[in-house]
């Protein structure tokens, strides 16, 4: 199972928008245009207030 949420951020490599997704344990950030998924300490320094909002709702996910 897993739960995505569309945040306001732009892939690195397409600038097509990215979503979180939350699977079981884990969370990502992946292009709704190419695919690709980023953990989140790639793109930790990107992360916009909304999105870090987000990302806060999920503390008990283990960054990994
Ligand atoms: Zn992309």
């Amino acid at each position: 199972m897993s739960v995505t949420t569309p945040t306001t951020m732009a892939c690195k490599a397409c600038e097509g928008p990215l979503e979180v997704l939350r699977l079981c344990r884990r969370i990502r950030m992946r292009c709704t245009r190419c695919g690709r998924e980023f953990q989140i300490h790639e793109v930790a320094d990107r992360l916009d207030p909304a999105t870090e909002a987000i990302l806060e709702r999920y503390t008990a996910i283990i960054y990994d």
